[in-house]
């Protein structure tokens, strides 16, 4: 459990991370160092150097920016639990966020981290999906904005460019909007067997429906049957728009569970969390 020799850098800015990325293409950045530094240390991953980017000022604060809120990447995930913004504006996000890992995890992992990693077990990705996030990264030529329904191209793979880094993760708020997440697991530090996020707005009839699925494929996806069932139904017909949620997806076996298992447990937990969501809508 010893990682192969790196070299390691700490950037000051995020002008100086980019420096770094671009002369030396084999580096990887380091925040949380909660995804990255296990997979050292198995040899998964063997970056010829280390740029370390935790204390560039500025990336670790949250915004309220109107309609949405601005969180600087290296925003921890027991920040996200335990900001005043996010609990009021995101409520969804900062329950997921506590969620993650155990106390030592949450105070480390970074919200851009987590997002960079895109580990289909991940809860954070999901809940990016859902929550219809913009990912904002910067490179060499500039900045980009990224949704990430277009994030998130497979296994611990993303639509980031080698010498990006995420500086920003803009979410829209989601005032008056039902919400649940329900994470599967044997022990409450276990990553998710199967995740199910939802926001839900209703009106008498059910007027948006937005579900992600957790450890379903190699990223995170929307159970867009289970939406297009919903829309315009009532609490009614849960039950049978959430029997929809496996279509289309392709679920691991692993040495937690059975891909048909999984695909037993989707519509399970989505029938539960929609129906959790629809009732906490104002
Ligand atoms: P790092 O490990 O520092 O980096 C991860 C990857 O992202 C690296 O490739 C790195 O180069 C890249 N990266 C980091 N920051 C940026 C950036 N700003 N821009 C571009 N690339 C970047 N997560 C869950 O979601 N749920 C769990 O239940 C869970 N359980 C865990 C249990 C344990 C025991 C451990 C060790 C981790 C667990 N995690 C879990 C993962 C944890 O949330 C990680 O911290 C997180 O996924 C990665 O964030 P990080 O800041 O530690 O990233």
């Amino acid at each position: 459990m010893i990682p192969a020799a790196f070299d390691y850098e700490v950037a000051d800015s995020v002008e100086q991370a980019l420096e770094l990325l671009t002369a030396k293409p084999d580096a990887k950045l380091l925040a949380g160092g909660h995804s990255l530094l296990p997979a050292m240390k198995l040899r998964f991953s063997r970056p010829a150097a280390l740029i370390d980017i935790a204390r560039i000022p500025g990336l670790d604060t949250v915004t309220d920016g109107g309609d949405h809120v601005a969180i600087g990447a290296l925003v921890r995930h027991c920040e996200l639990e335990r900001d005043a913004i996010v609990r009021a504006e995101l409520p969804l996000l900062a329950y997921a966020a506590g969620l993650a890992g155990d106390r030592q995890v949450r105070h480390r992992g970074t919200i851009g981290g987590s997002l960079a990693h895109a580990d289909p077990a991940g809860d954070l990705p999901a809940i990016a999906l859902t929550l219809d996030a913009e990912i904002v990264a910067r490179g060499p030529s500039g900045e980009r904005t990224i949704a990430a329904a277009d994030f998130f191209r497979g296994i611990y793979t993303t639509a980031l460019a080698p010498d990006e880094l995420i500086v920003q993760v803009r979410v829209p708020k989601t005032a008056g909007a039902g919400w649940s997440y329900l994470k599967f697991r044997r022990r409450s530090i276990d990553w998710a067997m199967v995740g199910v996020a939802a926001v839900v707005r209703a009106n008498g009839s059910i007027d948006e429906a937005r579900i992600s699925l957790v450890n379903m494929g190699p990223k995170p996806v929307r159970a867009s049957a289970v939406e297009d069932a919903l829309h315009g139904g009532s609490s009614d017909g849960v039950a049978a728009a959430a029997a929809h949620a496996a279509e289309g997806t392709d679920p691991p076996t692993d040495t937690w569970a059975s891909s048909d298992f999984r695909r037993h447990l989707a519509p399970v937990l989505t029938e539960q969390a929609v129906n959790e969501a629809l009732s906490r809508t104002g």
